[in-house]
């Protein structure tokens, strides 16, 4: 149904026109998007403009409306009488950051399920559990949904299985998704109310976990499609709701951009582009967005909202191993990970995708899946050369050598998430289990990446949604060789993420005539505080822990202040 109304409400309201950024008419708009008018002065601490270049101090922005309309030294730029002063010495500015890889729209409506981030044992997921149950008051046979659990994090080191939640829920349908997105734990009502039982047989590229006796445990890999059928969709209005708590979020940690990478239609088909095109329609879209879809599409959108990436999908996660690798994995010598995609529909939709001028964003973290994204893109790109393509391989995390030469060939975006490395690549952690040492030391190569004169957005994947953690991630890589300086990273965050769609000429740094998104931080992004502080787990813990509290000071987005701490 959902598929249907997407077709239609877009051929109402999109003007096609391939490779270039257009304007969505809004012809059925309900309300004039408020145009930002007046002059802002910002006296800069500390000023990374986006571009790489190296920080500056002392400058002054001058905003007109929503564009910067002069950036320099204090003495050398005049303030315009009238100006509103804001004063950011002491401070860090940084363009209005951009996640280019998110999972925005589920993640606003997952706002309002039960958050196990913090969970450190089972028997905090059950309280957590109970606790929300009861406080929801939430009726005998309602579906229970939770996310983001982490069996890093738990101190019993194993999954949570149906009969941990059966304990404390045995009434509700539950569904725990690991924060890895690939992995769910159900419990016993669950499993009966998706009719999985011993005799079910795995789904194509997933798994359904067994116990000795055969039976399912709960846990299911790769396996979202037997189970989000049987979950009521979230209403429209819901998903309404949904995007504005994401985009407060957004706000409030300095983002002012983000590409929503859930192909909406195919894995969640409860969600669909059209909240987001509903959205902008009655001007109820306060942050840059770029929607990946399933099918092939031309390019089209404005400054607000873009559309025209085809996603496609090789493989899962390390967290889950599944993603796909060329020799087996560390810690299980019986798996090298799955090929989670269908090859005749993928090089059948890139070449689609690839004759409409839209582009094409492969997920593939494994060596192998990497390998195997950069066929896609080459045979598609040998057939009928396409010099300015964005082109991009979602994650890239185990490219091996040969692959990596020859994505810089080809001119592939490395679509990258430094949170991931933040999270989980420290010795002794979670890829060094699932990898070993070698392929550890060569996974998410960001200097490497950068010096070849690789494109490299960055973005967060929701792991969790917070760039200023993924720039501290990228600077303190956890293997020295492989980190970046802060400017860099900063340019991943805001220009790298412009570029990749398209819109590097009008916003992601902050020079004359771009749009004025802008984010302020308290104190000095260069100073100790950002610094890896030491190399003992427990400190860097507690540094990341620190990280992950911070919020913006202010953020500006389209010349207005949306954000203050
Ligand atoms: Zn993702």
């Amino acid at each position: 149904m959902w598929k249907h109304q997407y077709n239609q409400s877009l051929n109402q309201y999109l003007v096609i026109e391939p490779s270039k950024v257009v304007s969505i008419k809004n012809t059925h708009a309900t309300k004039k998007r408020r145009q930002p008018i007046g002059t802002k002065a910002i006296l800069c601490g500390c000023l990374i403009d986006g571009t790489g270049r190296p920080a500056l101090n002392d400058v002054t922005i001058i905003v007109k409306g929503n564009k910067i309309a002069a950036v320099g030294k204090r003495n050398e730029v005049k303030v315009p009488e009238g100006a509103e002063t804001i004063d950011a010495t002491g401070k860090t500015v940084l363009p209005g950051l951009i996640d280019s890889h998110t999972h925005f729209l589920g993640m606003g409506y997952s706002l309002t399920h039960l958050q196990l981030i913090d969970a450190r044992s089972i028997g905090e997921i059950k309280e957590g559990l109970r606790d929300y149950i009861s406080t929801r008051k939430i009726g005998k046979g309602k579906w229970v949904q939770g996310r983001q659990w982490d069996d890093q994090n738990l101190k019993e080191g194993r999954y949570p299985t149906r009969h941990d939640l059966d304990e404390v829920s045995p009434d509700n349908p539950v569904a725990l998704t690991r924060i890895c997105g690939h992995m769910i734990t159900l419990n016993t009502r669950a499993l009966e109310a998706c009719g999985i039982t011993r005799t079910t047989p795995n789904p194509p590229g997933g798994v359904i976990d067994r116990d000795k006796h055969g039976e399912p445990t709960g846990v299911l890999r790769d396996a979202r499609g037997l189970v989000t059928p049987h979950i009521p969709p979230p209403t429209h209005e819901e998903l309404r709701q949904g995007i504005r708590d994401a985009v407060a979020l957004a706000h409030s940690l300095g983002c002012t951009g983000v590409t929503d990478c859930s192909r909406p239609d195919e894995s969640a088909p409860h969600l669909s582009t059209k909240p987001y095109i509903d959205a902008h329609r009655e001007n109820d879209l306060h942050l840059r967005c770029h929607v990946m879809t399933w099918y092939p599409r031309e390019w089209s959108g404005d400054q607000w909202l873009t559309l025209g990436t085809l996603k496609i999908g090789i493989d899962g996660s390390a967290g889950a191993q599944t993603a796909l690798m060329f020799e087996p994995y560390s810690n299980n010598p019986a798996t090298c990970g799955v090929y989670v995609g269908d090859q005749e529909r993928n090089k059948r939709v890139v070449a689609e995708q690839h004759a409409k001028g839209g582009e094409v964003a492969i997920h593939a973290i494994g060596d192998r899946a990497c390998s195997e994204a950069l066929d896609r893109i080459e045979e598609a790109l040998e057939a009928k050369p396409r010099p300015d393509h964005r082109y991009r391989i979602e994650h890239f995390e185990y490219p091996i050598d040969a692959d990596i030469e020859r994505a810089r060939k080809l001119g592939v975006i490395a679509s990258m998430q430094p949170n991931f490395v933040g999270e989980w690549a420290w010795p002794g952690g979670m890829y060094d289990i699932r990898v070993g040492p070698e392929r550890l030391a060569r996974g998410n190569p960001y200097r490497r990446l950068l010096d070849l004169g690789f494109h490299m957005p960055f973005g967060s994947d929701g792991m969790p949604f917070h760039p200023l953690y993924g720039l501290w991630s990228a600077v303190n890589h956890p293997q020295p060789g492989s980190r970046i300086t802060l400017e860099e990273a900063v340019r991943c965050f805001t220009l790298e993420g412009a570029y990749v769609t398209r819109e590097e000429a009008i916003k992601g740094s902050i020079e004359r005539g771009k749009l004025a998104d802008i984010a302020i931080f308290d104190g000095d992004l260069r100073g100790n505080w950002f610094k890896l502080g030491g190399t003992e787990p427990r400190a860097i813990e507690q540094q990341k822990a620190g990280i992950k509290r911070r919020r913006a000071w202010m953020t500006i987005l389209d010349g207005e202040v949306v954000h203050k701490a």
